[in-house]
């Protein structure tokens, strides 16, 4: 992984021993539960949307390898206070980032911070990690209540 190494063990690290939002919302407007059978990961997301479609509270729980606990943690950071369309772009570039379809450094992006998981392209077996809390964010907001698979 050629892409900032360094600056991305360490938030790999950090949100993996601290995650942020993890916890349950009591009566959320929308949740939904994520499996990636590959690797084992097993996430619940949970989201408060309020009347002008912001994103007002987002949490999630569950267990998983380092790779989709801190990519959960960093996407509700991220997308806490955004709106839902605005949530939907951003998953479109995540999902593009991590298959190697847009390069965040060539093409205009909203990543921001999530730039940092662009190196995994090189690592097909963990894309899924990555990308599983989008996934099933937007599995929430699709009130997909069978729960989402990466199968
Ligand atoms: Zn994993």
């Amino acid at each position: 992984m050629s892409y900032n190494n360094e600056l991305y063990q360490q938030v790999i690290l950090d949100h993996n021993k601290n995650p942020r939002n993890f916890r349950v919302i009591d009566n959320p407007t929308h949740s939904c539960h994520g499996i990636n059978p590959l690797c084992g990961d097993d996430i619940t997301v949970y989201l408060n949307v309020g009347d002008d479609n912001t994103i007002e509270d987002i949490s999630f729980q569950g267990s998983g390898c380092a790779i989709s606990k801190s990519s959960t943690s960093l996407m509700t950071a991220f997308l806490k206070g955004k709106k839902v369309e605005d949530a939907r772009v951003v998953f479109n570039e995540f999902h593009r980032m991590v298959l190697g379809e847009l390069d965040p450094e060539k093409e205009e992006n909203h990543l921001g911070k999530l730039k940092l998981f662009t190196g995994i392209r090189e690592y097909p077996s963990r894309i899924k990690c990555a990308s599983l809390a989008w996934h099933t964010t937007i599995g929430a907001l699709d009130k997909k209540s069978e729960g989402i698979s990466t199968e």
